[in-house]
């Protein structure tokens, strides 16, 4: 085995909650699926069947909602699967690849995946991208740069104007993948958002990625999608395992885009929002220092009490996110989770000023 592989930790998941617990530690929709989603599951190819290898049908809508042919766009069983692909495909042994750091959590497994060097560049103070400073870390190794917005897990968009300035700076030959996992849950009226502004037009370096997990619901039938240029996609092809994104997952995500469907979806999103930005006002009237989060989560700085805090939400059955020594992610979950999340944040913040 490559030693560095073995000295990689296995995936983690945020921990299962038990029947009466609060599960608030991987961002999921806390809504039941859609009966439409439902319905069109129930109509699905038999499973003795191979699913169509390229996903054309769920293509094809992804393509005529953006207004890109269906070779720009491309489907695999979840946008972390693309991420491995576009990194794969981008940088190997003796290349950088830059990120933020604190950032995604898969980031630093995927580069180390495929051999290549990671380069974390800090947040901000306010939780943010310094894209200034990830520009200023960009060498003549640098393949792929990976930039989240909203940044998961402390919350904080890129503006349109930031990031243009940002790929202003960066080589035409650097790919640019704009990680856009939340863009559902933002309201910020200057955020970037990579596809209204068809940012792969302009740059053709830059693929965004989006995903059927968080707004859509259907984390547990893994699909997410790229959109970018043909021959950028076509590499994320090349090294992706053919056959992952299953029947069920092509229809449930085709099922999510129809008018009424996307419509009663955006009436949740609607109500995480507010719910988020409840839970965001409360803390801060509690005396936490939150940073402004623009996604269905919200962060915690509680540094180096972070495991304590954490095993304070587990006691009273709130499965949250610790990231130890750093801080803590809640997701925005079901209604009378945020009562009780902010009891337990009550109870703890004092000792923390
Ligand atoms: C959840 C998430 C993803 C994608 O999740 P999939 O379920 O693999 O589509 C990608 N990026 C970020 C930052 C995420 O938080």
């Amino acid at each position: 085995m490559r030693p560095e592989i073995m000295a990689l930790a296995p995936y983690r998941q945020g921990k299962q909650a038990g029947a009466d617990a609060f599960k608030l530690s991987s961002n999921e929709n806390p809504f039941d699926p859609l009966p439409a989603v439902l319905a069109a599951l129930e109509k699905t190819t038999p499973v003795n069947r191979y699913p169509d290898a390229t996903a054309g049908r769920l293509r094809d809508a992804l393509g005529a909602r953006y207004g890109v042919t269906a070779d720009q766009v491309h489907v695999a069983s979840g946008s972390v699967a693309i991420l491995y692909q576009l990194v794969q495909a981008a940088a190997s042994v003796g290349d950088e690849v830059v990120y933020a750091w604190r950032s995604f959590e898969a980031y630093p497994g995927l580069v180390l995946v495929a051999g290549a060097t990671g380069v974390q560049v800090p947040l901000t103070a306010e939780g943010g991208h310094d894209l200034d400073a990830m520009a200023d870390a960009v060498t003549d190794r640098t393949r792929a740069i990976i930039v989240c917005t909203p940044n998961n897990p402390t919350g904080p968009i890129i503006t349109s104007a930031d990031f243009a300035a940002f790929l202003a700076r960066i080589p035409a030959d650097v790919l640019v993948i704009l990680d856009e996992a939340y863009a559902e849950f933002v309201t910020h009226g200057d955020a970037v958002d990579g596809l209204a502004e068809r940012v792969y037009e302009s740059h053709p370096n830059v693929v965004v990625l989006r995903t059927f997990s968080k707004a859509y619901g259907l984390a547990g039938l893994r699909v997410g999608y790229a959109i970018g240029q043909e021959k950028v996609l076509d590499a994320a092809r090349a090294t992706g395992i053919p056959l992952s994104v299953t029947s069920a997952a092509e229809v449930a995500a085709i099922a999510s885009l129809e008018d009424a469907a996307e419509a009663e979806l955006r009436q949740r999103v609607a109500v995480i929002v507010e719910r988020r930005n409840t839970l965001i006002s409360a803390l801060r009237a509690q005396g936490w220092d939150i940073p402004e989060s623009q996604s269905n989560f919200v962060w915690l700085a509680t540094g180096q009490r972070t495991d304590e805090v954490a095993a304070a939400f587990s006691a009273a059955d709130v499965i949250v996110r610790p990231f130890s020594g750093d801080g803590i992610r809640i997701s925005v979950g079901e209604h009378e989770s945020v009562e009780k999340v902010l009891q337990i944040a009550e109870s703890v913040v004092e000792p923390l000023q």
